[in-house]
């Protein structure tokens, strides 16, 4: 079945001292909304982004142009870092699915507005042979009730697997918010949060990374794919928890209802950056609101944005767009939000 866990064989290595030198994990993101990534080795311990060099890489076996840029440094271990990089073209220009450029002017010029996001990262884990983890061979565990936030053997799997990434994505400073187990077995969710502007896309990307980088210890393969099993199965999204400042202050709750306003005039340019196959997901059943129609509510969770219960009540807070599929790029989501509630003026 799956891969042998070899950490008894890789320990000895990993306590070996290594001198003055450090390793440096470059992480991009490639043409296909992949994650990728190669090491250097660094002469001595990186303190400041500027020490690092712009590296190449073979943009043709990623689906993209080569070129690339760096950005946030979490922790890979002593002084060992991972390292977000952004794709440029050998002409300057930013790679195809670079939309952190976009994303980053779009955050600066509502800086002033404080936009804040939490996104809750659903996904669905397989084993190498493309078969949910942990169900029945050849058949189907019992129909979904007993998982959402389950405990106890055959309503939960591979919970080591989920604590070893929590605590990894904690170490490494990503603002993760929350894990829990989903409604479909096997599918399980983080929550990365809040975080302000442009940081919200790098959290979450390198969240997506230490995980399905840790995964491949356990022999699991992580999908991001918004409805990874056809039939009376849940979805998996990345609902979207956004506010600004003036949301968050008393009387909030007028400027999220505004937001909402200008949310539902731009509905198909929203769902066109929401995920591939996001229209297998969005039906309007299993806790969604259907693709083809903007609807808004309170405490309701078949709607395209929620206003949480204890966000009517206190009168301030933020809204949840349901919408977002789990393959999304968070750049495009954050950035796109923005644009709509923040720099779009009515006529
Ligand atoms: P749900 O009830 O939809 O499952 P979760 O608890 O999974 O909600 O996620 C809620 C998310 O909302 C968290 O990631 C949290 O960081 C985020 N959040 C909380 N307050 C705010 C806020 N003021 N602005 C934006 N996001 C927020
Ligand atoms: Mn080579
Ligand atoms: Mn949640
Ligand atoms: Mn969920
Ligand atoms: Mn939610």
């Amino acid at each position: 079945m799956a891969i042998l866990y070899r950490n008894d064989l890789l320990a000895p290595y990993l306590a070996l001292p290594q001198g003055e030198k450090v390793q440096a994990e470059y992480v991009w993101i490639d043409g296909d909304n992949g994650l990728r990534s190669k090491t250097t080795t660094v002469k001595q311990k990186v303190t400041d982004i500027g020490q690092l060099r712009i590296w190449d890489f073979d943009g043709s076996s990623t689906n993209q142009a080569p070129g690339n840029d760096s950005d946030v440094i979490p922790s890979a271990g002593g002084d060992n870092i991972i390292v977000l990089c952004e794709t440029y073209n050998n002409d300057g220009t930013p790679n195809k699915t670079n939309f952190r450029h976009h994303a980053a002017k779009i955050m600066a010029q509502a800086k002033d507005e404080e936009p804040w996001f939490g996104l809750e990262q659903e996904y669905t884990l397989f084993d190498v042979d493309g078969n949910p983890f942990g169900w029945p061979k050849g058949g189907f565990p019992g129909p979904q009730g007993p998982y959402y936030c389950g405990a106890g053997t055959s309503k939960v799997f591979a919970r080591d697997l989920i604590e070893a990434h929590y605590r990894a994505c904690l170490y490494a400073g990503i603002n993760i918010s929350g894990i829990n187990a989903e409604v479909m077995p096997s599918q399980w969710e983080f929550q990365v949060g809040p975080c302000e502007g442009i940081s919200m896309g790098d959290h979450l990307w390198m969240a997506r990374y230490l995980l399905v980088r840790i995964a491949e210890q356990w022999g699991v393969k992580v999908s991001f794919h918004p409805k990874p099993l056809a039939g009376d199965w849940n979805g998996a999204g990345c609902h979207s928890n956004f506010s600004t400042k003036a949301m968050r202050e008393p009387g909030g709750i007028k400027v999220i209802e505004s937001a909402i306003e200008k949310l539902a005039l731009r509905h198909n340019e929203h769902i066109a950056v929401y995920g591939e196959d996001n229209d297998m997901r969005l039906t309007g059943r299993h806790e969604t609101g259907h693709i083809g129609e903007f609807s808004s509510g309170v405490a309701n969770r078949g709607a395209s944005i929620r206003i949480p219960r204890h966000v009517a009540a206190q009168g301030y807070g933020y809204l949840e767009d349901r919408r977002p599929a789990s393959n999304i790029d968070p750049y495009r989501v954050t950035s796109i939000i923005v644009e709509t509630t923040c720099l779009t003026t009515e006529n």
